[in-house]
């Protein structure tokens, strides 16, 4: 199902907390919600299923607007980071809860709903585990049921609110994985809450980074990465530094000199922003110039702590990739300069 969101803005009393907010979805496409605490994802994510009304705006289901309609009508599916299972009932129970709970006119017929949790538990992988209790699982296999639960309804849109924000790095890294196979087999239009910027790269389709109730940008884990059109997006999808810097005759210029990098334009003050791994060591004297404060290791590489004086201020502190056999040691006085980069003008 398409979800068309134009123009929705919610205010909490006098307080905003989301601006304006438009939004075309695909049908079958699995968006990522990014963004700090606080942004107003869960709010977004809310106004989408129907449990809160918009203060202006309009959201569309297909060609039609569900603004006014509620949250059975809109036929959503939901999970929340808190698992919200009815810890009386069996893992089957509570998959076939939202089917048993039906008028009797549109609930389907006892051995259908068998049928269909048990097609769900083979989805989910818990076959086998039917007969347990919440209590019984673990959290990821509670989530998986919680999931099960919310496609039994055959939901139009699936709405996931940090689903796996309460379990282990490890257990989370496997979710993903898993729920980014499920997606591709069951084809639900789903949203999907994180303010895990690794977690969104790797699971969605398209990727909306929000920041204080706005929408910074739209689009797949490879634009919001090589292309961020905000120094909000560059710096919180990634790792970043970035200095002050002035252009001039297309020179970028640092502390006054150059730094051996070109940007077409007019002549003006900007933050260059760059990525740890994007920068190379040098000899050349058109560069930057800083000391080595720490050194820390990773799988292949290693991560340099540089500081560049600014003379009267607190030094610039940033941090550089640098190959394993580079003479990077800490008190080393090195030159380096950014390979890619973006400068935003001021
Ligand atoms: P988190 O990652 O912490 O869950 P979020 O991006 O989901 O954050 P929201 O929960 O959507 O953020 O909140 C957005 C803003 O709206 C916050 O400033 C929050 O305090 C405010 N807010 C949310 N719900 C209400 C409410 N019911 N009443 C008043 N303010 C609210």
């Amino acid at each position: 199902m398409d979800v068309t969101i134009k123009n929705i803005r919610k205010e909490f009393g006098q307080f905003p907390a989301l601006h304006d907010i438009s939004l075309s979805i695909r049908s079958g496409e699995l968006i990522a919600l990014l963004g700090p605490s606080g942004s107003g994802k869960t709010t977004l994510l809310r106004l989408i299923a129907g449990l809160d009304r918009p203060t202006a705006g309009q959201i569309f289901f297909g060609q039609n607007d569900a603004s006014e309609k509620s949250v059975q009508e809109r036929h959503i599916g939901f999970v929340f980071q808190h698992y919200a299972l009815f810890r009386h009932m069996t893992v089957a129970d509570n998959i076939a809860f939202g089917l048993k709970v039906r008028p009797k006119a549109t609930r389907p017929p006892a051995a259908e709903i068998r049928k269909r949790v048990s097609d769900l538990l083979d989805m989910v992988h818990l076959t086998g585990l039917e007969k347990r209790y919440p209590s019984q699982l673990s959290g990821g296999q509670r989530q998986r049921v919680a999931l099960a639960r919310a496609m039994a309804i055959e939901p139009t849109v699936l709405l996931l609110d940090e689903p796996f924000g309460a379990l282990d790095a490890k257990v989370r890294k496997e979710l993903r994985r898993w729920l980014r196979e499920f997606h591709d087999r069951t084809g639900h239009t789903t949203f999907f809450v994180t303010h895990d910027q690794e977690e969104a790269l790797e699971l969605a389709d398209r990727v909306v980074v929000m920041s204080q109730g706005k929408i910074e940008q739209v689009g797949s884990a490879d634009d919001v990465y090589d292309t961020p059109n905000s120094p909000f997006v560059f710096s919180f999808i990634g790792e970043s530094s970035h200095i002050p810097v002035t252009v001039r005759d297309n020179t970028v210029l640092f502390q006054g000199e150059p730094i051996s990098i070109t940007e077409q334009g007019a002549d003006s003050a900007g933050e260059l922003f760059f990525r740890p791994q994007d920068v190379e060591i040098t000899s050349d004297k058109a560069s930057l110039y800083g000391k080595v404060t720490a050194c820390r290791r990773l799988a292949g590489t290693r991560i340099a702590e540089i500081d560049i004086a600014n003379e009267g201020h607190e030094p610039y502190h940033l941090e550089i990739e640098v190959p394993l056999d580079a003479p990077v040691a800490v008190g080393a006085e090195i030159r380096f300069r950014p390979t890619r980069w973006k400068l935003f003008r001021k």
